[in-house]
């Protein structure tokens, strides 16, 4: 998802009340877009023959037990749970092509006794994500004291 103002990605004072709003609406958009348009190769029985929208009836109401019959418009998305991740802690750093360079490796931090760790290092991986963290880890491990002497997957390192 864009940043609002790429320029300026610090999220606005509280006081600035519809910013999550205005996001989880963007969301929303992208999303109803990406059913319209985007997902057709993958699902490609799920738009209607005519109009070639999406079938919004495909979509799961929470409570719902029977399968819906009737028309329904991309307003039937409003049954969804979407939100937009606009918290400082929810924000991630991205694996963008040939930013893998970037990444300190545990033993690069340029101080003596100070080891780096976390999914940001470089750890073969080099994906925000658990798996990323436990072999970031085990690099740490490593920088210290020799073990393990194998990762499972360091060989993408680079
Ligand atoms: C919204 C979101 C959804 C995610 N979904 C998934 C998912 O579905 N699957 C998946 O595999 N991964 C997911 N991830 C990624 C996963 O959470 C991370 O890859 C993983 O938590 C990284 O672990 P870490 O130990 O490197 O860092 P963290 O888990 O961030 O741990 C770092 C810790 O250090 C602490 N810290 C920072 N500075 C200091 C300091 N000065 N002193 C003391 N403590 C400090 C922090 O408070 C934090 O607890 C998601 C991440 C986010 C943000």
């Amino acid at each position: 998802m864009p940043d609002e103002d790429p320029n300026n990605i610090i999220p606005p004072p509280p006081t600035e009340r519809d910013f999550p709003k205005r996001n989880e609406d963007h969301v929303k958009k992208n999303a109803i877009k990406m059913l319209n348009e985007e997902i057709k190769p993958l699902w490609k029985t799920c738009h209607k023959s005519h109009t070639k929208e999406f079938d919004w009836s495909l979509l799961v109401k929470n409570g719902e037990i029977t399968k819906p019959t009737g028309k329904y418009t991309a307003k039937r998305f409003d049954t969804q749970f979407w939100r937009a991740n606009v918290e400082p802690s929810e924000r991630y750093v991205l694996s963008v092509a040939g930013s893998s360079k970037y990444r300190l490796k545990a033993d690069e931090s340029g101080y003596k006794n100070l080891y780096l760790t976390g999914d940001w290092i470089q750890n073969g991986m080099n994906v925000g994500c658990v798996e990323a963290a436990v072999m970031a880890g085990m690099h740490t491990s490593r920088a210290i004291c020799g073990i393990p002497k194998v990762i499972v997957g360091e060989s993408g390192l680079g």
